[in-house]
């Protein structure tokens, strides 16, 4: 079998891939990822990053942790972004590593418009995010054409620590029968609360995807009226997806993932 050309960009000395490392099982890394790991100098890398990515790396490549949990010290988001333009100034390839998808939910965006500032070139490598790749290892569809044709991804916790409050949650609990929640653990409550003021069925299909892709997957099924009884009760742990609508009901004919 001949080995297609797949052409993979060349990796400068002195610029930034910005990666998305997947939710967790490397399988789920894509062949540019790869790429970049087996090319890159240093690699500054998230809590959720699996360490079996991170040993993809050459073996003279240097690791460094960039991440904000796990009880190891939180690095400013100031200094991560200082960190990446230092790097690529003393000419290294620098694969910044995050969870999931870079530009979903991270500080994606912000690493961007620090490298412009300092005229460091980069490059977007995509990857799957934990909303979509962690649906899957649950068996929950996004969309069925029997259920729903639109679904929202939110933030449960923003840079402030509460709930987004440029949501128009009137809008979203009518309007999109599927939500897809991240970081939506801590403020269960408010979410629900919201969703039930505005109109949404008690009865409303929920499910909690905990550590999803990983060999510790959980995935727990309730209702909105449960929700957050069910959460503390089943001591589901984060990282945690959280999946509100009616394609959670396809979850136990179709889960096939059981680490
Ligand atoms: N950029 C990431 C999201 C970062 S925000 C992405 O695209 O997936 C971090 C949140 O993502 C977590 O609080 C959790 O809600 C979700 N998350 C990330 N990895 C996860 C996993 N393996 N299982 C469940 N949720 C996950």
């Amino acid at each position: 079998m001949n080995t297609p050309d797949l052409s993979f960009p060349d990796f400068a000395p002195g610029s930034v891939w910005l990666a998305g490392a997947g939710p967790g099982d490397p399988a789920l890394l894509t062949l540019a990822v790869y790429h970049g790991l087996q090319e890159a100098d240093v690699v500054v890398y998230d809590a959720l990053v699996d360490q079996r990515i991170l040993e993809l790396a050459s073996p003279d490549a240097i690791w460094e942790y960039a991440g904000k949990r796990g009880g190891r010290p939180s690095a400013d988001q100031n200094d991560i972004s200082d960190k990446l333009v230092d790097l690529a100034q003393k000419k290294k390839r620098v694969l910044r590593l995050k969870g999931g998808d870079p530009m979903v939910f991270g500080r994606g965006p912000q690493e961007c418009e620090t490298l412009i500032a300092a005229g460091i070139p980069f490059r977007i490598l995509p990857g799957i995010t934990a909303g979509i790749g962690g649906l899957a290892y649950a068996g929950i569809p996004l969309t069925s054409r029997d259920t729903n044709a639109a679904v929202t991804f939110i933030t449960g916790h923003t840079a402030g620590g509460d709930i987004p409050d440029d949501v128009d949650w009137e809008c979203l609990s009518k309007g999109s029968p599927t939500l897809v929640i991240y970081m939506g653990s801590k403020h269960l409550d408010k979410i629900r609360d919201r969703l039930l003021e505005s109109g949404r069925s008690e009865n409303e299909p929920v499910a909690m995807i905990s550590k999803a892709t990983t060999d510790q997957q959980q995935t727990v099924t309730t209702t909105l009226k449960h929700c957050t009884d069910v959460m503390a009760a089943s001591e589901i742990v984060t990282p945690m997806i959280i999946v509100i609508g009616p394609t959670v009901c396809y979850h136990e004919a179709f889960s096939w993932f059981h680490p």
